[in-house]
């Protein structure tokens, strides 16, 4: 018998599951008849695609029995099983990255937790929520060696020989006295029945007669008519495929005949998965080929900016040995794959169109994955872009640009925005004065990946896009009106020198005495941002500073004509401007110390 520790992450995430996350321990079966059917996905695989396993003549089903007076519980299955090797590596080891972030993003919050157990894969480990002891006897198809993994979770684990008849996985849990209500077998269905209905292998409970009773359907639920299935069928086969415990928000189901056969499923789930903006997010399309499992890891079954989707793809013309490598090129799958994605974002259309208030909870939890679509896939920009939903000047909820674009002004030829990262800030923004003015919306990007994505958006429906940050003004002052100011320029220009890139007068302003803007070929304040956040260095680049000639503080700057005061000013005003627009100030204590001394005077 060979003793083993287990990894230190899977030492925090077995006190999790002890220790905090008891509130939802029913779905410790759910998690392990997930496990039972990937086994027979595997091995029916296997059986279809490789020579020696097709004389395997097991029928591959998964059986649960329990003994209510021992304790115990046995979850049976008939699928490609594991070697004491395997058993190392898969149950006592975690080897996914993104299960170690699980263990980092949990909140602490029992619900939530054991809310986000199943979207990382450690589904076995749930076993120890409801046993203080948990065997693992197995054997591999093809293979004589069967071997037996003990643990009570307490850090370590054994390994040892083990006699198995049959090839596949029996689970056997020693319950713990909290978890005795699971030893009944009506519990049992009712669980069954609620997670893993639409397992497409049967689940026998073995009776009081000790005869093996079937308790779920079975059937592939993505090949039925929809006639046949009612609004629950589809909530219970989205728990079960995703692991959420929440309904899924749609569901779009369609069933393809005609030059090519293939079934689709597709969920949108409420609330985005924890993963969404992980590099090493989890795909959430499964691929099938006639009804067998191909692969839950290839992640351009849809397009990445879809990948908040669930579901299921089933071809019928597709070999089912078709490497796993090929996959992205096959043009049979790439053909479901672009009708798939003009169907979603038209059932999000409808959505948009039909329950806005959905919608627009849909939009807070996926719309910036759902975003990055609008650079990535030129083909449905147009599409993507209806889908957006932004801030604006003149609302308080959001817009979308053929909202925005039916409430134009006469005579009113481009489509506004802000770019910029703090929406308080920006609806303060002195740029926006004039627009307020005459009464002008615009839009506010105040998201972080808006500066990265939205400069890639020119026109919409005919219409110009133009960020109000770059639209120039000074033509619009009068020339009597520079040349009175002209001194005023120069002496703030000489003082500045080191800090702006230029200085001029504005006729955009109203209330606010200047406003910072930067050079069309500078990067502005929120794309440097997000260099920065990528890594990258980045000077900062000079703004150029605008200047109001009808705020008083120009005005009566001119008429006393003080060098010490207009230099004051001029730092005053920067810096002023610069705060406006979410920027540090180089030197705080020479903002102070101007300022004050400047109110002193004004006393
Ligand atoms: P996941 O299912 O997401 O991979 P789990 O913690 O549920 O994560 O399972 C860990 C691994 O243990 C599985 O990937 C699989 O390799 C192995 N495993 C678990 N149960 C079985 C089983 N019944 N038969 C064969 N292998 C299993
Ligand atoms: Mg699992």
């Amino acid at each position: 018998m060979a003793k083993h520790e287990f990894q230190t992450e899977v030492n925090q995430l077995l006190n999790l599951m002890i220790h905090s996350l008891y509130s939802n321990k029913e779905i410790f079966l759910r998690e392990l008849i997930s496990n039972a059917s990937d086994a027979l996905d595997k091995l029916e695989y296997l059986k279809l695609t490789d020579e020696k396993y097709k004389e395997l003549d097991q029928p591959s089903k998964i059986v649960i029995s329990f003994d209510k007076e021992k304790k115990r519980m046995t979850i049976s299955d008939t699928g490609i099983g594991m070697n004491d090797e395997e058993m190392v590596e898969n149950i006592g080891t975690i080897a996914k990255s993104g299960t170690k972030h699980f263990v980092e993003s949990l909140t602490g919050d029992a619900k939530k937790d054991s809310h986000l157990i199943g979207q990382f894969g450690v589904g076995f480990y749930s076993s120890f929520m409801v046993a203080d002891r948990v065997e693992v006897v197995s054997r591999k198809p093809l293979e004589e060696k069967a071997y037996r993994w003990i643990s009570d979770g307490n850090g370590e684990y054994e390994i040892e020989e083990a006699e198995k008849e049959n090839y596949g996985t029996d689970i056997t849990l020693h319950m713990r006295e909290d978890a005795e209500e699971f030893l009944d077998a009506w519990r049992i269905k009712q669980i069954v029945e609620k997670y893993s209905n639409h397992i497409p292998f049967p689940i026998y409970l073995v009776n009081e007669e000790g005869k093996e009773e079937q308790i779920n359907k079975a059937s592939a639920l993505w090949r039925l008519p929809k006639n046949e299935l009612s609004d629950e069928d589809y909530k219970e086969f989205y728990k079960q495929i995703s692991h959420d415990n929440e309904d899924p928000l749609l569901w779009i189901h369609t069933r393809a005949e005609g030059t090519l056969e293939y079934y689709t499923l597709f969920y949108i789930p409420k609330k985005a998965p924890i993963d969404l903006f992980r590099v090493d997010y989890q795909p959430g399309v499964k691929l099938y080929v006639k009804r067998v499992f191909i692969t839950d890891e290839e992640r351009e079954l849809l397009p990445t900016y879809l990948r908040f989707v669930r579901g299921i793809i089933d071809a019928e013309d597709l070999p089912l040995n078709v490497s796993r490598e090929i996959l992205q090129e096959n043009i049979i799958l790439s053909t479901i794959k672009k009708a798939s994605v003009k169907k979603i974002l038209r059932e999000l259309k409808n959505l948009l169109e039909k329950d806005r208030e959905a919608y627009e909870g849909f939009f807070k939890e996926m719309g910036k994955a759902l975003k990055e679509g609008i650079y990535s896939d030129f083909e449905n920009k147009d599409a993507i872009l209806d889908l957006m939903l932004f801030k604006s000047s003149k609302r308080d909820g959001y817009v979308t640009l053929k909202e925005y674009k039916d409430a134009m002004k006469e005579g009113q030829e481009k489509i506004y925005y802000l770019m910029g990262e703090d929406e308080n800030l920006m609806r303060h923004s002195p740029l926006l004065e004039k627009y307020k003015e005459e009464d002008i919306e615009v839009l506010l990007f105040d998201d972080e990946v808006d500066a990265i994505v939205m400069p890639t958006v020119t026109e919409y429906d005919g219409v110009q896009l133009e960020n109000i940050a770059n639209v120039e003004e000074e033509s619009e002052v009068s020339e009597e009106v520079k040349e009175k100011f002209a001194p005023i320029v120069a002496a703030m220009k000489a003082e500045l020198k080191e800090s702006v890139k230029d200085i001029r007068l504005t006729a955009r302003l109203k209330e606010s005495p200047a406003v910072v803007v930067f050079d069309k070929n500078d990067p502005d304040v929120a794309m440097q941002q997000i260099l920065r956040q990528m890594g990258q260095e980045v000077p900062t680049p000079k703004p150029i500073l605008e200047i109001n000639p009808n705020h008083d503080i120009f005005k009566k700057l001119l008429a006393k004509n003080d060098e010490t005061v207009t230099r004051d000013i001029a730092h005053v005003v920067l810096d002023e401007a610069k705060m406006a627009a979410g920027l540090d100030l180089d030197d705080i204590a020479d903002f102070n110390s101007r300022l004050n001394r400047l109110i002193a005077q004004a006393i």
